[in-house]
């Protein structure tokens, strides 16, 4: 069978001859390259089957993972941001807020709903970082805010999944703002006795470590996600020594005593019902 075995030696194919396979259908890991198909990796809960490499999720992922049947109501969904400051970068916010809405398809850096987690009812917030890096301006906030207040109000569980580069630049000081809002809305959620976990995720730093990431009841996070609250850079720079080789991994962060406990993504569920259950 000649043509199944390749007589000449040192064949090679131009890049731009190269056949893609079409899109959707595969998926690439970005930590060990290889391949998987892109059903098996869903199922797998966006882990990696070959080195179980977290792929960063938004809240859609989060919400069907968690929300039994993927069934929940999202609370606040209309809510967008103002320009209080008239900011502008390289282009004024308001443009830039619009063009991620309609590149997203959602409204800001955080969705807020609530609904069954394995037949108990629960309220999660998971943050989206492809909308303007995950940062914390004054609609996140609100809607984490409001979610707690609904929490308090229905006596159930509240769940934050962060993932954020910190406080949005284009609010500057009426993002600050929100690290008080929500860190007091929390404080009274623990006067209620209501539990309050806390996972952070790839990545959560600045100031949404700062603040509620950093205040749940249990603070847990994902194998290998990124935690800090400065930069590494900055860091360096700032004591004059080199860090450590796996400086703001989860599990450097767990072994300094900041985390309770890292939790592999496909056990998440059931690991936070009996974590409810023992603090119910
Ligand atoms: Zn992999």
């Amino acid at each position: 069978m000649s043509w199944f075995i390749r007589k000449e030696k040192g064949i090679s194919t131009p890049t731009e001859m190269k056949r893609e396979a079409p899109d959707g259908l595969w998926y690439q890991c970005s930590n060990c390259k290889k391949i998987s198909a892109t059903r098996e990796h869903k199922l797998n809960a966006y882990t990696c089957i070959h080195c179980n490499y977290h792929e960063k999720i938004g809240s859609e992922a989060y919400f069907e993972l968690l929300f039994d049947d993927n069934e929940f109501e999202e609370l606040n969904s209309e809510l967008t941001s103002g320009d209080p400051l008239k900011f502008t970068d390289t282009k004024p916010y308001p443009g830039r807020v619009q063009a991620t809405m309609a590149k997203t398809g959602l409204k800001d850096a955080v969705r807020t709903s609530h609904g069954k987690m394995n037949g108990s009812p629960i309220v999660i917030a998971a943050m989206d970082f492809n909308f303007i890096g995950g940062s914390m301006g004054s609609v996140v906030g609100e809607k984490i805010a409001r979610a707690i207040t609904y929490s308090l109000e229905h006596k159930i569980p509240f769940l934050m999944i962060s993932k954020s580069g910190g406080a949005r630049m284009m609010e500057a000081g009426f993002s600050l703002m929100q690290m008080a809002k929500t860190s007091a809305r929390l404080a009274q959620l623990l006067e209620a006795k209501i539990p309050y976990i806390s996972m952070l995720t790839d990545p959560t730093t600045g100031g949404v470590t700062a603040s509620y990431a950093m205040l749940g009841d249990f603070n847990i996070s994902e194998p290998g996600a990124l935690i800090g609250f400065a930069g590494p850079r900055v860091i360096r720079e700032t004591i004059g020594k080199d860090l450590p080789k796996d400086f703001q991994s989860a599990e450097f962060v767990l072994e300094h005593g900041f985390l309770d406990f890292i939790v592999d993504r496909k056990d998440l569920k059931d690991k936070l019902t009996s974590l409810l259950t023992m603090l119910r």
